[in-house]
């Protein structure tokens, strides 16, 4: 499995490996022939298919890989991942000069402006605590969540603190998301709206007298996805005529055919596209004409939040639809591929003005964080874990 470290296919444009691997091995293709021997369809499966995430090719990059690289190789693909244009060698961030020398510390210095810099100076990961294996480690475990990674997991992965790895993968969503800002989808594109985030209260039945049953913060995901192509994830206002415009104007690419539902909000789609229409009261697919991948885009986050973050609050929604998107438009590709094109992403992405400084201030001046009274353990708490008790 450890293929070492691969370099990315293209960097950042969005590519759909094939979704089979048709398999060569003489041995099953066999097995089938004579499995299926005497029924009508046997002569035509002589090669079984395989899934592509069961193939060898999905994962060209294991833990074992990143763990066991030396300091110096860490340090030198962190380079790469920043400097990919001259293949790792630095260059100033400041002045764009590229006579650097290299401090016994480890630090980099500008031969012309003089100014001390690092790696990651200047990038997302600006004035960061964490060794650079740590947060290569957090880039991998990510790469591997097919929904995602709760940062509680990852936390107790990588012993840092929740709110390190907290921050940490939102930096990464952010650099994904303004990645992604300028795609444009074009061909076949599928339109379709979810709500997401929030939680509707099931009704009161036969208890009068509560509060309302419904209290819903759930917010509109606009999804627009190119078939074979890229996936975009938009937070709007809702599923309006103003919203869907606005949102296909920017990003789907003129002459496109659009495949919508029977919502009145698309509309005004046909006087600038050509646009198929489903009602899904009657079907869910008439040959091509379906929503099914935009359908299948919106569980992917609805799984997400089910499954892995269990609430999503209302103003991180948008970084979580561009980490499915980016899921999904990858769910295809080798692990190591993704893992190098989420590396460059990041340290290719300037300062965070979100996730930097004193994120979640109130405006009271003090800290977000809530002191809360935490009451003492009652039960006894378990034995300290010593592996070489278990060792014997
Ligand atoms: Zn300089």
């Amino acid at each position: 499995m450890s293929g070492g470290i691969p370099l990315p296919p293209e960097r950042f444009a969005p590519s759909i490996a094939n979704e089979m691997v048709h398999c060569s091995s003489g041995a099953i293709a066999g097995r089938e022939q004579k499995e299926y021997k005497g029924r009508r369809h046997s002569k035509r499966r002589t090669a079984a298919m395989q899934h592509f995430l069961l193939s060898s090719a999905a994962v060209s990059l294991s833990i074992d890989d990143v763990a066991s690289m030396s300091d110096a190789a860490v340090r030198r693909l962190v380079r790469q991942m920043r400097w990919p244009d001259t293949n790792g060698k630095p260059i100033c961030p400041r002045c764009d000069h590229d006579r650097i020398y290299e401090m016994a510390s480890g630090r980099l210095k500008c031969a012309a402006c003089r100014r001390l810099f690092s790696e990651t100076s200047g990038t997302i990961l600006h004035n960061r605590k964490l060794p650079l294996r740590t947060i290569l480690m957090a880039i991998f475990l990510w790469t591997n969540g097919a929904k995602g990674v709760a940062a509680l997991h990852m936390r107790r992965d990588l012993s840092i603190s929740y709110k390190s790895a907290f921050v940490l993968l939102h930096k990464l969503r952010e650099a994904i998301g303004d990645a992604r800002d300028d795609l444009k989808v074009g061909g076949v594109v599928e339109i379709d709206a979810a709500y997401v985030g929030g939680h509707i209260r099931p009704p009161n039945i036969g208890r009068e007298g509560r509060r309302p049953a419904v209290r819903s913060r759930k917010q509109c995901v606009l999804t627009m996805v190119e078939r074979g192509g890229s996936t975009i994830n938009l937070i709007v206002d809702g599923e309006t005529t103003e919203a869907v415009m606005a949102a296909v104007g920017r990003h789907v690419q003129p002459g496109s055919t659009i495949v919508a539902d029977e919502h009145a909000a698309y509309n005004a789609l046909h006087a600038r596209y050509t646009v198929h229409r489903i009602n899904h009261r009657w079907e869910y697919a008439r040959g091509d004409v379906n929503t099914n991948a935009a359908e299948s885009t919106h569980s992917r986050l609805r799984r997400s939040e089910n499954g892995i973050h269990h609430r999503i609050c209302g103003p991180y929604l948008g970084n979580y639809a561009h980490e499915m998107a980016y899921r999904g438009d990858r769910r295809r590709c080798p692990n190591g591929d993704v893992f190098r094109e989420l590396g460059e992403m990041a340290l290719m992405h300037p300062v965070s003005r979100v996730w930097t400084g004193r994120w979640q201030a109130r405006p009271d001046g003090k800290q977000g964080d809530r002191k809360v009274d935490i009451r003492p353990l009652i039960w006894t708490p378990l034995e300290p874990f010593e592996p070489w008790r278990w060792a014997a």
